[in-house]
């Protein structure tokens, strides 16, 4: 008798639909009627015009696809302005773009740390960092959230010579900050290199987007490395190193996913360079969606964020999906975040805000959110 090998997925699935887990795919129309709080179009400019045609143009100019690894064929002249474009930006001394966001935290992590390094990691870092620490085969500490104290204990009880430590600048589930500047201080103290991924800062915080790393003066510095997402603010697709130029160097000789990987299409390179220019051209679009943001925090009676992530946690994971489920039935589309992504207990929506967010959207959010808050609030207590 043959038994089915897969069968054992029929009972991880059914344990998570009765823990309230199940995660489904929802296609979203082309054009929705709802509300977009769930996406990361920080700056509202996925379909800004410009945005589109610069993906346009980079299409018809250099076809669909890179056609091959950056080391190969897949780099345009239009990549090469692109990082330098973006370091010139956040005031680093040069950039190099990846397929991913993702790909650049592996890509960074493995080529700078290695066996025989130290590698410190916040416990909220995002999951790139994590499987980067994991790939890296360097020994990993993970430090407390926002501990600087144990970093600075573990950096100076290491017996290697290099170490690096990483953080998100942004957290991605709390919209919560890194203590950057305390943290840049004890790496240099102890001769370390701190990378900091600005996927959550780039486009939000800063003078004019700029990011975290440069609001507190940090730019530039050869010890700290950025990496970000080109798929955030700057509504395209894609990542980023932002570093040193002997980083940059030594990326481009030993960085598995800039190597093996297929070099960004050149649409999100054209699309990245338009949505760069036009936050460029409208700075204030960055401290629009802070108060997006707080406006947002204010209707569902939580503190202002320091970030366009507002997090609503309401505990057990089937609230916080009903409590979506809600939202979206009556055109409000938010995002749910359960665990694994959050630990147990603390499942909640993600809200994000967008720059272009108009006043009468705001009522309705303020509508819908206010109802369904209410219920899920008290639902909570009364299954608690
Ligand atoms: N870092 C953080 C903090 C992120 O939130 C994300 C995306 N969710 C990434 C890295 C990965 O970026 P990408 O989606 O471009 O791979």
């Amino acid at each position: 008798m043959t038994t089915d090998p897969l069968s054992w997925l029929d009972e991880r699935a059914s344990a998570r639909v009765a823990a309230g887990l199940r995660r489904e795919l929802r296609p979203r129309p082309a054009r929705s009627p709802s509300i977009d709080l769930a996406s990361n179009d920080y700056l509202g400019l996925v379909r800004h015009p410009e945005v589109i045609e610069g993906a346009i143009e980079a299409v018809r100019r250099w076809g669909a696809g890179s056609t091959g690894s950056r080391l190969v064929t897949g780099t345009t002249v239009e990549h090469e302005l692109l990082e330098a474009e973006l370091a010139e930006f956040v005031g680093a001394e040069a950039g190099l773009v990846f397929a991913s966001g993702y790909a650049a935290n592996l890509g960074a992590v493995t080529a700078l740390a290695g066996r025989g390094a130290l590698v410190v990691s916040d416990a909220g870092s995002h999951a790139s960092l994590v499987d980067a620490c994991r790939l890296s085969r360097a020994r990993v500490e993970i430090a407390g959230h926002g501990d600087v104290d144990a970093v600075d204990r573990l950096l100076a009880s290491r017996t290697e010579e290099r170490a690096l430590v990483l953080t998100d600048s942004v957290f991605s589930a709390d919209g919560d900050l890194a203590p950057l500047a305390e943290l840049h201080r004890v790496t240099r103290a102890r001769g370390a290199v701190l990378i900091v991924d600005e996927a959550h800062g780039l486009g939000v915080r800063g003078a004019g987007g700029r990011g975290l790393v440069h609001e507190l003066g940090l730019a530039g510095e050869p010890d700290l490395v950025i990496t970000a997402t080109l798929s955030k603010s700057l509504a395209a697709q894609g990542g980023v190193v932002l570093a040193d130029g002997r980083v940059r160097a030594h990326l481009i000789d030993a960085a598995r996913t800039f190597i093996f990987d297929t070099g960004l299409a050149p649409a999100a390179v054209g699309a990245a360079r338009a949505a760069l220019r036009v936050l460029r051209r409208e700075p204030h679009l960055a401290g629009r969606v802070l108060q997006r943001a707080a406006d947002i925090a204010r209707i569902a009676a939580v503190p202002a964020p320091d970030s366009a992530v507002v997090s609503v946690v309401l505990g057990k994971a089937q609230v916080a999906y009903d409590a979506a489920q809600a939202c979206r039935a009556r055109g409000l589309d938010v995002g749910c975040f359960r665990p694994p992504s959050v630990p147990e207990g603390t499942s909640r929506l993600r809200l994000t805000a967008r720059a272009d967010l108009s006043p009468g959207e705001l009522d309705t959010i303020a509508t819908v959110l206010g109802d369904v808050l209410a219920e899920a609030r008290g639902l909570d207590v009364v299954r608690a």
